[in-house]
C-alpha cells in the first residue's frame, strides 16, 4: 500500500494542520457533533484515513439552522457593498490558499490537479453584483402614487453539495444566496467534506460574520431529512444525483419550499460529417477521463455521422491509449474512482453494455498491480455499436465510459442527442455555422458548446440543466435573483 511517505512533499498538506479534526462550524464555533460521533475521510488513491469529521445528526442541524436564523437579520441589513467586500476578501484568501484547497480536494476525492483553480474568480464575479441587486419602479393608475419592487432575501438556505468537485462546486453555490443577503447551512458529502470545511474557515478569516456560513458534516441519510424539512430553512440548493434530488423535492414540499436542483447528465458529443476531428478528438477524450468521468458534465455519449464513425473510433482509441492513470501526485490524466462502490457501479455498467450487445472497443477492466491496488482504478473504456435506448446510452454511469452511436441524418442526430432523460450540457463539432446554429437552437440542454469543450461553462456563464438534469441557474449575472423574493410596495395618496 502507498503510504504518506511515498507522496512527494510538495503535494503534502496535512488536513489536521488546516482543520481542527472532528469539528464542524456552527454559529462561528468549531464544535464536534452533539453525539460526539465521527466519520472517517479516506484518500481514494491510497485508502489511508486522512481525517475525521463530525457525524452530524438532527441536533447539529437544529443548532446550525438556529445560528443561520440568528445571523440573518445582521447579514440582510448590512449595506450590500459590505457583503460584496467581505466576499471579495474571501475570494482573496481562497486565491492565497489555492494550493491548500487544491491538495485537500486531491486528497479527499483523488482528482488530479488542475491549478489554477476557478474558485476565487467565481466568487469575485458574483460578489461584484452585491450592490447591483435592485427592484424596479412600476406603473400606477394614480399619478400621486408610486409603486416599486424590493428584492428581499429569504433567510437560511440549505446548500447540499456532492463529493465529486467540492472545491469548484461549493463557492459557486453559496455565493449567489449570500450576496443576496441570505445565510447558509452547508452540507458537504460525507466522502469529501474537508475542502468545504476549509472554505468555511477561510470565509471566517475573511470576516464574514459568525452564523452566516455554517457547515454540518455527516451522511445524507442522517442529515438530509432534518435539514430539508426544518421549518427554519427557507430554500434548498441541491447538487447531486437525480434520484436524491427527487427525494429532496419531496422533503422540501412538506413545508412548501422549492429546491434548486443541479443533477446528473448524459451529455452528447455530436460529431457532424464536416467536423474538425483534430480539434474534436482530444476534447472528447478529456471530456470523459476528466475527474475519471465522475463529472456531471462528462461528455459520455459520442453521436457521430456514420461516414466518420470508423475514423472517429480509431482516433478515440489512439487518444484513450495515451491517457495516463495514477494517483494525483504523479500528475496523471486520470485518477482513481472515488471508492469501491463507484468501481462496482462502473464495472457493473460495463457488464451491462456487453450483455446489451454493444462492442467493447477499448478498456473495460479494473487496473491492478502496484499502485493500482491502493485505489479503485478502472481503465478508460469505450463501447461502439451502441444503439439508442441501451442502458449504457441512457443512464449516468459516472465513470470513464464512452459510448459511440452513429446516425445517418441530422434529424436522427438530434433525436439521439435529445433522447435521454437528461439535458445538462452538450457539444456540437462542425465547421458549418448554419448547422451549429441549427443544433444550438434544438438541443435540449442548459449549455450547448460549439467546437469547444463540454463543461459547466465559465465564470458568468449560467450553469444548470434541462429536464432530469434539474433547474435553476448559478454563476450568471442574474443568478443571485433566484435567491430573492419580490416584494411590491405602493405608497402615496389615495382618493376616496
Ligand atoms: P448524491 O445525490 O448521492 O449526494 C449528493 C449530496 O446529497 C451529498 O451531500 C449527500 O450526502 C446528500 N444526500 C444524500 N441523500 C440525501 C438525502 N436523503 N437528503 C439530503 N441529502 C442527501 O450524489 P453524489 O454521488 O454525491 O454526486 C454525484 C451526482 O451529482 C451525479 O449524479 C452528478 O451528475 C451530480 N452532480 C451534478 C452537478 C451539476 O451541476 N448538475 C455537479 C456535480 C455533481
Amino acid at each position: 500500500m502507498t503510504t504518506i511517505t511515498d507522496i512527494p512533499a510538495k503535494y503534502l498538506v496535512d488536513p489536521q494542520l488546516l482543520l481542527q479534526d472532528g469539528t464542524h462550524l456552527i454559529g462561528g464555533t468549531w464544535v464536534p457533533a452533539a453525539s460526539g460521533d465521527t466519520l472517517e475521510v479516506r484518500n481514494p488513491a491510497t485508502q489511508e484515513a486522512i481525517a475525521r469529521v463530525p457525524r452530524g445528526a438532527k441536533a447539529d442541524v437544529d443548532a446550525a439552522v438556529a445560528a443561520a436564523a440568528a445571523a440573518f437579520p445582521v447579514w440582510r441589513d448590512v449595506h450590500p457593498s459590505v457583503r460584496g467586500q467581505l466576499l471579495h476578501r474571501w475570494a482573496d484568501l481562497c486565491e492565497q490558499h489555492a494550493e491548500e484547497l487544491e491538495v485537500l480536494e486531491n486528497l479527499e476525492n483523488g482528482r488530479p490537479r488542475f491549478l489554477p483553480g476557478p474558485i476565487a474568480p467565481s466568487i469575485r464575479y458574483i460578489a461584484g453584483l452585491a450592490d447591483k441587486i435592485q427592484g424596479s419602479s412600476l406603473p400606477t393608475a394614480n399619478l400621486d402614487q408610486l409603486a416599486l419592487t424590493l428584492r428581499d432575501p429569504f433567510g437560511p438556505i440549505a446548500v447540499i453539495v456532492p463529493w465529486n468537485g467540492p472545491g469548484w462546486a461549493t463557492p459557486r453555490r453559496v455565493v449567489g444566496p449570500l450576496v443576496a443577503g441570505n445565510t447558509i447551512v452547508l452540507k458537504p458529502a460525507a466522502e469529501a467534506p474537508l475542502t468545504v470545511l476549509y472554505l468555511a474557515k477561510l470565509a471566517e478569516e475573511a470576516g464574514i460574520p459568525a452564523g452566516v456560513i455554517n457547515v454540518v458534516t455527516g451522511t445524507g441519510s442522517e442529515i438530509g431529512a432534518p435539514l430539508v424539512t426544518h421549518p427554519g430553512i427557507k430554500r434548498v440548493s441541491f447538487t447531486g444525483s437525480t434520484a436524491t434530488g427527487t427525494r429532496i423535492m419531496e422533503l422540501a414540499a412538506t413545508h412548501q419550499i422549492p429546491a434548486i436542483l443541479e443533477l446528473g447528465g448524459k451529455s452528447p458529443q455530436v460529431v457532424l460529417a464536416d467536423a474538425d476531428l483534430d480539434l474534436a478528438i482530444p476534447h472528447i477524450v478529456r471530456g470523459i477521463v476528466g475527474n475519471s468521468g465522475q463529472a456531471c458534465a462528462a461528455g459520455s455519449r459520442v453521436v457521430v455521422a456514420r461516414e466518420l464513425e470508423a475514423d472517429v473510433v480509431e482516433r478515440l482509441k489512439a487518444g484513450l491509449a495515451k491517457v495516463t492513470v495514477g494517483p494525483w501526485y504523479e500528475d496523471p490524466d486520470m485518477g482513481p474512482l472515488m471508492n469501491e462502490a463507484q468501481a462496482e457501479r462502473v464495472l457493473g455498467y460495463i457488464a451491462i453494455g456487453e450483455q446489451e450487445g454493444a462492442t467493447l472497443a477499448f478498456g473495460g477492466s479494473r487496473l491492478t498491480g502496484g499502485k493500482y491496488d491502493d485505489g479503485a482504478y478502472v481503465e478508460p473504456t469505450m463501447f461502439t455499436g451502441v444503439r439508442p435506448g441501451m442502458r449504457i446510452e441512457q443512464e449516468e454511469i459516472f465513470g470513464p465510459v464512452l459510448t459511440v452511436t452513429s446516425f445517418d441524418t441530422e434529424e436522427e442526430a438530434l433525436e439521439i442527442a435529445n433522447g435521454t432523460a437528461y439535458g445538462l450540457v452538450s457539444t456540437v463539432w462542425t465547421r458549418d455555422v448554419g448547422r451549429a446554429v441549427h443544433f444550438a437552437r434544438r438541443i435540449e440542454a442548459g449549455l450547448v458548446s460549439i467546437n469547444t469543450s463540454l463543461g459547466s461553462g465559465g465564470i458568468g456563464v449560467p450553469s444548470g440543466g434541462f429536464k432530469a438534469s434539474g433547474y435553476g441557474r448559478i454563476s450568471a449575472a442574474d443568478s443571485p435573483l433566484e435567491w430573492t423574493q419580490t416584494k411590491a410596495v405602493v405608497f402615496g395618496k389615495t382618493y376616496s
